[in-house]
């Protein structure tokens, strides 16, 4: 579903960010990124948006070396939740998650219906947190916000960077199982991003450790950590 094929990014002060990076991931399968700070694991997801272009190698989406296709039709197909997600401040959280629907085109009134779908599947009853302001919610609450964002356009790849880095570990972790029961049902390709090592064991169907712009293990998480 999508291949790294020999990718490397060198970015232009020389710092040397994804070194030769060849992996393939699944249909439907979640991938975790882990390692420490600066190893390039948000380089890797850039690439695969487009944000970033990659100095040597392809990627592929489908069969398809993504470099030949329109980036705006690209990330229609890509969801990507960050840290910190980018809430319009002064508008609902119902017109929030009815963004891309309008971006794409649907008329208001199915847009918000669409919008109420996603925040309920997210677990944000609409008729409680629908009207209310991105500053009105908690630092969970907006992640979720984020997530029904980016599965808005129906993708079949999602780009998760630290997700659910920003908020305590007990709402963390009830993300992380929304999550796991979310993907059991979407199948999203999902590439997820974390430092931390127990998330990338809890929620990934293998992991990549980097190690300095390199993969180092690519392998289920029992192997990882070596008790298969
Ligand atoms: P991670 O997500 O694992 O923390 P990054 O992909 O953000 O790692 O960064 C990998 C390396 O590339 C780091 O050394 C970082 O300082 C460097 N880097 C990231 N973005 C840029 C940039 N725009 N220009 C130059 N160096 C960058
Ligand atoms: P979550 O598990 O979703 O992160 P929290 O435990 O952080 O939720 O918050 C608990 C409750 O407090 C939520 O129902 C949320 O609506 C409310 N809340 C948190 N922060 C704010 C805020 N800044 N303004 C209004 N309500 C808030």
């Amino acid at each position: 579903m999508l291949q790294f094929d020999h990718v490397s990014k060198r970015y232009p002060d020389g710092t040397l960010a994804v070194d030769d990076l060849h992996l393939e991931v699944e249909e439907g399968e979640l991938v975790t990124l882990v390692g420490p700070s600066g190893c390039g694991k948000t380089t890797t997801m850039r690439l695969v948006n487009r944000l970033e272009e990659p100095t040597s190698g392809r990627i592929l989406l489908g069969g398809e070396d993504i470099a030949s296709q329109d980036a705006v039709r690209l990330r229609r197909r890509i969801g990507y939740v960050i840290q910190q997600v980018g809430l319009f401040p002064h508008r609902t959280v119902l017109d929030n998650a009815a963004a891309v629907p309008l971006l794409l085109g649907r008329r208001k009134a199915e847009a918000r219906r669409r919008a109420a779908e996603l925040l309920e599947l997210v677990g944000l009853d609409p008729a409680v947190y629908g009207g209310r302001y991105p500053d009105q919610l908690s630092g969970g609450q907006r992640q979720r916000v984020g997530v029904a964002r980016a599965l808005a356009a129906d993708p079949p790849v999602l780009l998760m960077d630290e997700p659910f880095g920003a908020v305590d570990p007990v709402v963390r972790e009830r993300l992380q199982n929304e999550f796991l029961r979310l993907q059991a049902e979407m199948r999203k390709t999902v590439l997820f991003v974390t430092h931390d090592v127990e998330e990338a064991v809890r929620l990934g169907d293998r992991m990549a450790v980097f190690g300095q712009g390199r993969v180092e293990q690519f392998d289920s998480p029992a192997a990882v950590l070596g008790n298969p």
